[in-house]
């Protein structure tokens, strides 16, 4: 964001143990994500142990940003006010190339959608939404 409106919608919570590295490396304007120690296993949303085998030695891997399309709608409807004047914007669930899935915004597509399809190859962009927060977002790769 590069007005200086102050930011209205909902931001996530930097105290949360569980989630803060992930917070971190987004200010950084770096994606990490949860992998096992002992399995190798990949994975998102964050959690206390891995989902494949529930080990708890867990490091945060740093991916590359890029994904593509799993699947997308355009939001119409108004959850929170401070989306009322963004309305109809994207949510994606986008894939990344070491394969877990996250939901996200999707930005710099047109109004008519131009391209838009499962499967569009994607790259992260990092939108500094506060001063403490960095939210990750994904393009179309052009
Ligand atoms: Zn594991």
């Amino acid at each position: 964001m590069t007005n200086d409106a102050p930011y209205k919608r909902p931001l996530p919570d930097l105290e949360r143990k569980l989630t803060q590295p992930y917070w971190e490396a987004t200010k950084r304007h770096e994606l990490v994500i949860q992998q096992c120690d002992a399995c190798q296993h990949l994975w998102f949303p964050p959690s206390f142990c891995c989902p494949n085998c529930l080990g708890e030695a867990i490091s945060w891997k740093p991916v590359s940003g890029r994904a593509k399309i799993w699947s997308w709608i355009d939001m119409w409807q108004m959850y929170f006010r401070g989306f009322a004047d963004e309305r109809p914007y994207l949510v994606a669930y986008v894939e990344l190339e070491e394969g877990p899935r996250l939901m996200a915004n999707l930005v710099d597509i047109d109004e008519e959608r131009t391209g838009l399809t499962c499967d569009m190859p994607l790259e992260i962009v990092f939108d500094d939404v506060t001063p403490e927060v960095t939210l990750p977002r994904f393009r179309p790769i052009r």
